[in-house]
C-alpha cells in the first residue's frame, strides 16, 4: 500500500498517521473482531455486510463473548487480589452504561451483580429475572415509588445519597414494617479522570454525603458522620457500609487508592465511635478503556492488585478487619464489546487555515475531509456532551489508498454533530462504504435520542458465528406512537 507519513497540521498531536489504514488497534476492539481474507471486517466470523443486509445501519454490534470475558476478568482479577483480605469482591455491573434483559442475564450468569439507578432500570432487572439480593439502587433523587419498588424487590442494597433521603428510606421502611439495607454514598474529595486525580476538601456536586468536618451545622460533624449516626439509630435501617465513586475513564489506580484509604479511615473511626460493624465498602466504578490509540488502560489484574495492596496495608495500620469490598465497573465491561456500524453517505473536503506549514510559510491551508454517516449525535452523544474522542475504520473492505485526515459527522441539523473528530481514513472512502466506530458499548445506546426523528438503532449480539437482535431498532411506527394525532387537537 502507499503510505504518506506526513501528519496533517490539523490533526491533534496524539493522532499518528497509521502505517496501515486497515489495521485494527487491538485494545479498541472486541477480541473476536478481525478482517476476513478479502479485507472485510467480521465479528466472530460474521461479516459486516451480512449484518448490514439483515439489520440495516446504523447498528450497535456487540460481541457476547467479549462482554462475558471482560465481566469475568473483573470478577476473577478482583477475587484473586482480595481473596486473603476479605474473601473476594462483589462486582456490580453499572447498568446505566448499557442495559437490556439479555445483558442483565449475562451479568448474572458470569457471577456479577447489577447496579441500577432508576425504577426503569429495576424494571429491566426484574424482567430479566435478577434476584433482588444481587441488585443495588443508586440515585440522588429516588422517588418514594422507586424506594418502595426497591423494598418490594428485596434489594440487596439501597445506596443512600443524602441525609434527606436516609430519613425518607427509614420512614418508608418503617411504614412497611420492613428493614432497608443501606449503603451511604460519601464524597471523599477525590476526583479522578484518565491519568490524574485531584483531591479537594469540599465537594461542590449533587452526589453524596460530604466527609468534610464543617459540612453540616452540627458542630464538628461531617454530613457523612451525621448520616452514620442517624442510620444507626433508625430501627428499620440496616447500615451495611460505605460507598464512593470518584470519576470515570480512569487509567491509574492511585485515585482509587486515596479514596479507599480515606473511606477505610472513616469506617474505622465510625466503628469505634458508634460501636458498630460496617461490613461493606464499595469503591465504585470508572475504569478506563481505549477509545483511540492514545488511550492505554491497564489490565484489571494490575488495578486490582494495586487496590488490594492499599486496602491490606490500611486495614493493618488501622487494626481493623477489612470490610467486604465491592466495585462497580460499567464502561470497562461493555465499552469495548461493541462497535457502531454506519454507512457512508455524503463526502466533502474543506480547506482549513493553519497558522504556519512545516516549512514555516504562513497562511497555508490544509484539507479536512468530512465523511457523513447515517447516524450521529442521536446514537452517540458523547462527543457533543463530553468532547469525547473516538476512532473509525473502513469496515466493508480493505483499502490501499493513502490515509487522509477525516472528520466523521452525523446527519443531524447541528454543526456540532460529530462522531469522530479526527481520524485518518483511506482517501478512497466513498458513499456506500461501511464504517465501524469501536468502543461504543457504553453510554452511547444508553444516551441515544430521537433527535430529528431519527429512529434509535438496534443492538445485535454476535455469538458462535451468528447474530441476533437483543434490542430491535425503532421503526417509523415507534417514532409516531406517542404522538396523539391531529384528531385530538
Ligand atoms: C456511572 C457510575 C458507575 C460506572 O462508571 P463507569 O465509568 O461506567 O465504570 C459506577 N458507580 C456509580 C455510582 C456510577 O454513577
Amino acid at each position: 500500500m502507499q503510505n504518506s507519513d506526513a501528519a496533517s497540521p490539523l490533526a491533534p498531536e496524539w493522532l499518528a498517521v497509521p502505517e496501515d489504514v486497515n489495521a485494527l488497534h487491538a485494545p479498541m476492539w472486541a477480541e473476536d473482531v478481525q478482517r476476513t481474507d478479502d479485507g472485510e471486517l467480521a465479528i466472530d466470523g460474521v461479516p459486516v455486510s451480512e449484518l448490514k443486509a439483515q439489520f440495516g445501519t446504523p447498528l450497535f454490534v456487540m460481541s457476547e463473548g467479549d462482554f462475558r470475558a471482560r465481566a469475568r476478568s473483573f470478577k476473577d482479577a478482583f477475587d484473586a487480589a482480595f481473596d486473603d483480605i476479605c474473601g473476594g469482591v462483589d462486582v456490580y455491573y453499572a447498568g446505566k452504561s448499557f442495559l437490556c434483559t439479555a445483558v442483565a442475564n449475562w451479568v448474572a450468569q458470569e457471577g456479577l451483580r447489577l447496579d441500577t439507578c432508576s425504577g426503569g432500570e429495576l424494571a429491566v432487572a426484574a424482567r430479566a429475572g435478577i434476584s433482588g439480593a444481587n441488585l443495588g439502587l443508586h440515585g440522588n433523587n429516588k422517588s418514594d415509588a422507586e424506594i418502595n419498588r426497591a423494598l418490594d424487590m428485596k434489594l440487596g442494597r439501597i445506596v443512600v445519597d443524602s441525609l434527606d433521603e436516609l430519613e425518607r428510606v427509614a420512614k418508608i421502611a418503617s411504614g412497611r414494617g420492613e428493614t432497608a439495607k443501606v449503603m451511604l454514598r460519601l464524597t471523599p474529595g477525590v476526583h479522578a479522570h484518565t491519568h490524574e486525580f485531584i483531591a479537594t476538601a469540599h465537594e461542590d456536586q449533587k452526589f453524596g454525603l460530604s466527609m468534610a468536618e464543617d459540612s453540616t451545622e452540627a458542630v464538628g460533624l461531617s454530613a457523612a458522620e451525621e448520616a452514620v449516626a442517624a442510620a444507626t439509630s433508625y430501627p428499620n435501617v440496616e447500615l451495611l457500609g460505605l460507598h464512593c465513586h470518584i470519576g470515570s475513564q480512569i487509567f491509574e489506580p492511585d485515585g482509587f487508592a486515596v479514596a479507599a484509604e480515606k473511606l477505610l479511615g472513616f469506617l474505622a473511626a465510625m466503628q469505634e465511635k458508634y460501636s458498630i460493624v460496617l461490613p461493606e465498602l464499595d469503591l465504585g466504578g470508572g475504569y478506563g478503556i481505549a477509545y483511540t490509540p492514545a488511550d492505554t488502560p491497564r489490565p484489571p489484574a494490575e488495578i486490582a492488585q494495586a487496590m488490594a495492596a492499599v486496602v491490606r496495608s490500611k486495614c493493618a495500620e488501622l487494626g481493623i478487619t477489612s470490610p467486604r469490598i465491592s466495585i462497580e465497573p460499567g464502561r470497562a465491561i461493555v465499552g469495548t464489546s461493541t462497535f457502531t456500524l454506519y454507512e457512508v453517505g455524503t463526502l466533502k473536503t474543506v480547506r482549513v487555515d493553519a497558522p504556519v506549514d512545516a516549512d514555516g510559510k504562513e497562511n497555508v491551508t490544509f484539507p479536512r475531509r468530512y465523511v457523513s454517516v447515517d447516524g450521529g449525535m442521536s446514537d452517540n452523544a458523547r462527543p457533543v456532551l463530553y468532547d469525547a474522542d473516538y476512532s473509525a475504520i473502513i469496515a466493508s473492505r480493505a483499502s490501499d489508498a493513502v490515509p487522509q485526515l477525516s472528520r466523521v459527522v452525523g446527519k443531524h441539523c447541528e454543526s456540532g454533530d460529530i462522531v469522530v473528530r479526527d481520524v485518518y481514513l483511506p482517501e478512497d472512502v466513498a458513499a456506500g462504504d461501511l464504517l465501524a466506530v469501536p468502543g461504543t458499548g457504553a453510554y452511547c445506546w444508553a444516551l441515544s435520542s430521537n433527535y430529528n426523528y431519527l429512529a434509535r438503532p438496534g443492538v445485535v449480539a454476535v455469538r458462535d458465528g451468528s447474530a441476533r437482535l437483543i434490542v430491535r431498532g425503532e421503526t417509523e411506527e415507534d417514532l409516531l406512537n406517542r404522538d396523539m394525532g391531529v384528531a385530538n387537537v
